[in-house]
């Protein structure tokens, strides 16, 4: 049986979102910069998918930036705003310590150019305290930036109640929106949220298109300089075929939202259920605030790598972190803001799933799963020694 369990990494392109892209990629070629009526066709497709995804998020159309993805989204956001903040003096910025690199990365870089970085802890249940954000505020913040959901471990942020502290205090407040969008309902002005950055391969598009939202009075700046595509704010000739693609898939996806997550959560329940019941494990963060699909948990005594090798073998496709991190032998910084010591956060195992997942297949992963951490831990002498009592249980 083959299962894919990593709909955090990636999901599937559905049908919608192919039948979407196929005009742009046979008859409807035009350049919709391109004056004559046959671009027009484009361009009006490129106005119709930029309403569909705004209407999805509650934004207006001239709000919404199409980008090659997430990571560049996060990029321009982040950047934005520091370099908008500094021009008034103000080089402090908020962010947490579970972000993605796409954040972490681009707060680092800033970092090196004079920007004073504050990372929020994150609390062993797997969410920010908007208290340690009131603490962390200052009169030259320029920036806060949370994510909605987080990648790994899937817990959700009190954004709205993180906005709504930020509009207040006059900060703009940017939000990694996406593990939430198209699994989540997100209304940005009710939520308080100035700019949000999604990606369209997590929602059943393709790779490499994605959005940056901006409310209209937030100042964006280019991080792509050229053409004046996008308002002027992200140059480069459109990638038509996957703007329809993501803007079919997310409204696909959101009218769906509340029917995939009334189908999704019994099958991460068993999953969760069936599993905690091997001994020494444990969920990382909680199920309280969460994403329907992700559960992430901690092994003791083994190492994920070589779980996921063993899932590999029976079929099963998940992952240890993110995908983004593995390759490096690092335990996941995620997992590590947890709290979680080394050897533990070595042991994690991610499964993320989605509508288009089955019961049987769940079954088939809690019948594999057990059976593989039983003869990864007779092989490892770390389960030994916890056997023995030489080494102390952590968990
Ligand atoms: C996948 C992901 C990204 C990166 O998006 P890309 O479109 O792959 O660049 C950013 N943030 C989070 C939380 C993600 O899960």
């Amino acid at each position: 049986m083959f299962v894919y369990a990593d709909n955090a990494a990636t999901t599937c392109v559905s049908k919608t979102a192919l039948d979407a892209m196929m005009p742009y990629l046979t008859n409807m070629y035009g350049n919709p910069s391109s004056l004559y009526s046959f671009a027009q066709e484009a361009k009006e497709g490129l106005d119709a998918a930029r309403k569909t995804v705004a209407d999805c998020i509650g934004a207006e159309p001239r709000e919404i930036y199409f980008t090659s993805g997430g990571s560049e989204a996060d990029n321009q956001a982040i950047i934005s705003a520091a370099r908008v903040g500094a021009k008034k003096g103000k080089k402090h910025l908020i962010s947490t310590k579970f972000e993605h690199h796409a954040v972490l990365h681009t707060l680092d870089k800033l970092k090196k150019e004079g920007f004073e970085i504050t990372l929020l802890d994150v609390h062993e249940d797997g969410v920010v305290r908007l208290e340690d954000l009131k603490e962390a505020v200052r009169d030259d913040t320029a920036l806060v930036t949370v994510m909605f959901a987080n990648n790994e471990i899937g817990t959700v942020q009190p954004i709205k109640e993180i906005g709504a502290f930020c509009r207040e205090k006059g900060i703009p407040f940017h939000t990694d929106a996406v593990q939430a969008a198209g699994h989540m309902h997100i209304d940005v002005n009710e939520m308080n949220i100035d700019m949000l950055s999604m990606s369209g391969h997590k929602f059943h598009a393709p790779k490499g298109v994605g959005v940056l939202y901006a409310k209209k009075n937030m100042p964006l700046l280019n991080v792509i300089e050229g053409g004046a595509q996008e308002r002027g704010k992200r140059a480069g000739t459109e990638n038509m075929a996957g703007i329809a693609a993501l803007a079919a898939a997310l409204k696909e996806s959101c009218d769906a939202i509340d029917e995939n997550t009334e189908k999704i959560i019994p099958m991460r329940d068993k999953l969760f259920a069936e599993l905690s019941k091997i001994p020494h494990s444990k969920i990382n963060g909680s199920l309280e605030y969460h994403v329907p699909g992700t559960v992430n948990m901690c092994f003791e005594g083994i190492e994920g790598e070589s779980l996921l090798l063993m899932l590999d073998a029976n079929g099963i496709c998940a992952s240890s972190g993110s995908a983004c991190t593995s390759g490096s032998l690092d335990p996941s910084h995620v997992l590590l803001s947890l709290g979680l010591p080394h050897e533990v956060a070595h042991g994690s195992l991610r499964l993320s799933i989605g509508e288009y997942n089955t019961m049987e297949e769940i079954d088939h992963i809690i019948e594999v799963v057990p059976k593989v951490v039983d003869y990864l831990r007779n092989m490892s002498p770390v389960w030994d020694e916890l056997e023995k009592g030489t080494r102390p249980h952590l968990i």
